[in-house]
């Protein structure tokens, strides 16, 4: 005996608990924690994630582990009077995975282990007991009396099958072709209707797939299987689907599953047994209530895997009343203990009832709110752990609009909800033939088996996307949730025929222009056109639903969080808009001001005539009087953004993009300009226009000759827009009105570029504002990398910095974000390269690295610099986390996004370090 202790790998259930989920996974935490709340749970231990971990380290079992096991199955065996695969009266147990976090369908079970050839008939004898008439002679008569034996060799096909196909990769289908051909040769499609020879004579079948398959008999030693099926469990946490899942639910993948041993108990004993699921309140909606389904005489996976009908769970008060009883009891206790919502899995046994798994269960966004402020209302928790329970993806979820299916239309498919949003329209199957569509008005569907790159104009031009291959991260997905489209990918039932025009599903075909309409939240496909609905907490937002006076649940705890949130946010939360209607719009939703006004379009539309003047201009004076004829237009587009703000702060860009975005493309100049010349007209005008495009070609326009560049290069530019800005903040305040507007200068990266713009503006404003009153501050956009590096510097000429992340993600990647999204994304996504676009989500070792060393020493040189991030990461609830913990002000998002970005920016501030969220 050595006196160095091993690694503790094996938890008996009454060892654990709830908060030991990292060590037990989810589903042992928690059965350990109903054992211990004196509940009725099969005995059983649980084998640690950290044994799983070490198996996967080193391919075999750590030290000890074998040791561990054969103590705590001897304790089991003792408490249940039974030994593991005893001929005469065996023990059998399940060996179930679960890991920490639930990976639905992902990982493996296996039920009846301990059953061989010579402890089926011993199960056989010991079930004969109390439910049939009699157990003897039950061949003759299967239905009246040999439930029994039956009852036996099922339990032994389901392992092997179960066995051979989870632990020893014997195909399934195999298994489940030889089960078929049981029920034809009985002229039957039940299960049910095999009787006890049949499933003996099923079970040898099974035996010879399992030998064929393996090399080797069916395991009849029960310990052998035992170890086996743990082994299985440990492995599959590297399965293939289970990587690929847990990349795009970004768990990691270093946790290991924990193994769960527990004694069976049989549903599938008789009438007065069974087997049930059950929600303490409805997932769906969030109501009170019991919610459930029950299926008499039936195994554990029977429910789920939908083989016969189930009934909902309140038929049980009819069949066994006791049982019901015990059951509510259980389950409002769990809902007091766990102060959610659970989810709970039974079995009744003889008229016994057995709990085999509950968790806070998953639910839909409404439900989420509606149960959080539910248990406020009912004490169980307080405001900030309602703010912590809901997220930003719900309550964004929540503001599409959705399809109005209250007459129960059954979807035809179901894919993966790739991007949120409901779309009808004709189904097209080339990228070409959507674009052909949708520029005669209509609304089209583009079907594909799965998109590449050529496809994305058909992309652009289509309402939605459906794809019958691929995940969240397939080509697809990426560029249909980059461009904010709904899009349903992987829906497999789908056969997609391009050449022919058309897909069938279920034996139905759809062909080019059929309508279909797809959910990019639920990932259903529907036929036909279905209507939508405007969602009711947009309604809510913009005013139109009053949450004091309607009855609507959902309202209700939306407004009760949204204003918790926005009493314990320390970030700011502006709008990027660039019209007065924007403007309102987004103040309805919540914006404290806009900190992202674009001013390009302040030179397009009727406009661009003077745009052309302005760059054409030969002389000094030309130029002058095209900035003069500009001046006053945009002096009213800010007039009316300044009077919708009221006074909130308004941060204005000086205008961005390279100026050869506001002339015609070259090929369509060419073209005039020949077409004009073979009708002997007059080029002169197209001339110059074609030689000026030429001259401003620029092979990488996004780090060309844009931003402060344009400022310094052209004179007047920078000094016009600054003097419509500051003449428009006079004119407001004279008028009684308030407005605070703040100057930002695009991608500088030097301060000497700031300080020179300044010094110009500077004196403008002066001039302009007079005794006015009115203070416009000026500041820049942190956008270029060496800006962030140098922030120390550029805070001395700076009274703001505003992140610009989608070009700091640019130009910190080297990413062209119109190229690559659609090019490659999907590959580095499904190589791990990154988890989410950082596009998407602000890359925080990074980009967010360079937020933070410019937030840092901008702050050391200038305190109390102002800090904000435009671009939009400032709606994307893990990038709102961030900003708020490197310190930011404010952040500012696309009216939409506002309220998103409330609730994240509330839920940043209540939530300490480390504290996971749902
Ligand atoms: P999953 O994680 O996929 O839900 P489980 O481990 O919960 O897998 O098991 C699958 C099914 O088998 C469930 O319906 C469960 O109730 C049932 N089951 C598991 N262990 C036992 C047991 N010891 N006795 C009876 N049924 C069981
Ligand atoms: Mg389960
Ligand atoms: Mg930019």
């Amino acid at each position: 005996m050595t006196a160095h202790e091993t690694d503790k790998y094996v938890y008996d259930f009454a060892e654990g608990n709830k908060d030991l989920k990292d060590l037990l996974g989810g589903k042992g935490a928690n059965l350990a924690e109903m054992t211990n709340l004196g509940l009725p749970v099969p005995p059983g231990f649980t084998i640690t994630t950290g044994a799983c971990q070490a198996y996967l380290a080193t391919g075999r079992e750590p030290d000890g582990l074998a040791g561990q096991i054969e103590a705590h199955l001897q304790a089991l065996e003792r408490e249940m009077g039974r030994r593991l695969g005893d001929p005469d009266d065996p023990l059998l147990v399940s060996v179930r995975s679960g890991a920490r976090f639930s990976m639905p369908g992902m990982m493996e079970t296996v039920l009846n282990v301990g059953l061989n050839d010579r402890s089926v008939v011993g199960l056989a004898r010991q079930a004969g007991g109390s439910a049939g008439p009699t157990a003897s002679g039950g061949n003759a008569d299967p239905t009246a009396s040999g439930g029994n034996d039956r009852f036996a060799w099922d339990s032994y096909r389901r392992l092997i099958q179960m066995f051979g196909k989870t632990v020893c990769e014997v195909p399934g289908e195999e298994f489940e072709h030889a089960l078929d051909e049981a029920k034809r040769a009985k002229g039957t499609h039940d299960d049910l209707d095999l009787d006890a020879d049949d499933l003996r004579g099923l079970v040898e079948t099974y035996k010879k797939i399992f030998a064929e398959h393996t090399g080797r008999e069916f395991p009849q030693e029960p310990r052998e299987q035992l170890d086996l099926a743990i082994r299985a469990v440990f492995e599959s946490w590297n399965a293939e689907r289970a990587i690929l899942y847990r990349r795009q639910e970004r768990i990691p993948a270093d946790l290991g599953t924990a193994v769960n041993v527990v004694a069976m108990v049989f549903g599938n004993l008789g009438p007065d047994s069974g087997t049930g699921v059950a929600f303490t309140r409805d997932p769906g909606s969030g109501a009170q209530g019991i919610y459930g389904d029950y299926l008499a005489n039936a195994q554990g996976e029977d429910v789920v895997a939908g083989i016969r009908n189930t009934v909902p769970l309140q038929e049980l008060e009819q069949l066994d009343k006791t049982s019901y009883d015990q059951l509510l009891d259980i389950m409002a206790r769990l809902e007091g203990h766990y102060q959610d919502l659970c989810d709970i899995e039974f079995t009744i046994e003889r008229g016994k009832l057995w709990m085999l798994q509950t968790r806070v269960g998953k639910r839909t966004a409404a439900a989420a709110f509606v149960i959080a402020g539910q248990l406020v209302d009912e004490g169980l928790i307080d405001l900030d752990e309602a703010l912590h329970r809901v997220n930003g993806a719900q309550l964004a979820q929540l503001m599409f609009p959705r399809f109005q299916l209250d007459h129960d239309v059954p979807p035809v498919a179901r894919g993966i909800g790739a991007s949120p949003g409901a779309a009808s329209g004709a189904v097209v199957f080339t990228s070409a033939r959507a674009v052909e569509l949708a520029a005669e008005g209509k609304a089209v569907i583009l079907v594909r088996r799965e998109t590449n790159p050529d496809d994305l104009n058909g992309m652009i031009a289509a309402q939605g996307i459906l794809t019958s291959r691929g995940g969240k991260t397939s080509h697809a997905a990426v560029v249909a949730r980059g461009m904010g489209k709904t899009c349903v990918s992987g829906a497999d039932e789908i056969e997609v025929n391009v050449p022919a025009k058309r897909f069938t599903v279920g034996g139905r075909t759809v062909s080019e222009g059929d309508v279909v309409s797809i959910d990019g939240t639920t990932g259903k496909v529907y036929l036909g056109e279905v209507p939508v609905v405007p969602s009711e907490v947009v309604q809510y937002f913009e005013g139109s639903l009053d949450p004091a006076h309607v009855d609507n649940a959902l309202v209700r705890a939306v407004h009760r969080i949204m204003t918790h949130a926005d009493a314990r946010r320390r970030l700011a939360v502006r709008t990027n808009a660039d019209t007065g209607a924007d403007a309102a719009r987004a103040r309805r939703f919540g914006a404290e001001g806009i900190g992202l006004c674009r001013t390009e379009h302040m030179f397009l539309g009727d406009r661009r005539e003077l745009v052309e003047r302005l760059i054409l201009a030969a002389t000094d004076t030309d130029r002058t009087d095209a900035l003069a004829a500009l001046l006053p237009l945009q002096r009213q587009d800010f007039v009316e953004i300044f009077c919708e703000m009221a006074g909130l702060p308004v941060t204005v860009r000086l205008i961005d993009p390279p100026l050869h975005e506001f002339l015609p493309p070259l090929e369509q100049l060419a073209v005039n300009v020949a077409v004009a010349q073979e009708r002997g007209e007059d080029v002169a005008k197209e001339e110059a226009l074609l030689a000026a495009v030429r001259r401003m070609h620029e092979e990488n326009p996004m780090l060309g000759l844009r931003g402060v560049r344009l400022g310094l290069v052209i004179p007047g530019l920078f000094a016009m827009q600054v003097r419509a800005i500051a003449e428009a903040a006079v004119a407001v305040t004279r008028d009684g009105g308030a407005a605070c507007p703040e100057i930002m200068v695009p991608l500088v990266g030097a301060v000497q570029e700031l300080e020179t713009v300044r010094a110009e503006a500077e004196k403008i404003i002066a001039e302009v504002v007079g005794d006015s009153g009115v203070e416009v501050l000026i500041g820049t956009m942190i956008e270029v990398p060496r800006a962030a590096l140098t922030a120390g510097q550029i805070a001395e000429a700076a009274q703001f910095f505003s992140f610009g992340t989608n070009d700091l993600t640019q130009m910190g990647w080297g990413f062209s974000r119109d190229d690559v999204e659609g090019a490659f994304f999907w590959r580095y996504l499904e190589l791990g390269i990154f988890g989410i676009s950082p596009f998407e989500s602000i890359d925080r070792d990074g980009v967010g690295r360079l937020i933070r060393i410019a937030a840092e020493e901008g702050r050391a040189a200038r305190p109390g610099l102002k800090l904000g991030v435009c671009g939009e990461h400032g709606g994307d609830p893990d990038s709102v986390h961030f900003f708020h913990e490197v310190g930011l002000d404010y952040v500012s998002c696309s009216p939409f996004r506002v309220p998103v970005a409330r609730l994240e920016a509330g839920r940043a501030a209540i939530e300490t370090t480390g504290s996971d969220s749902r």
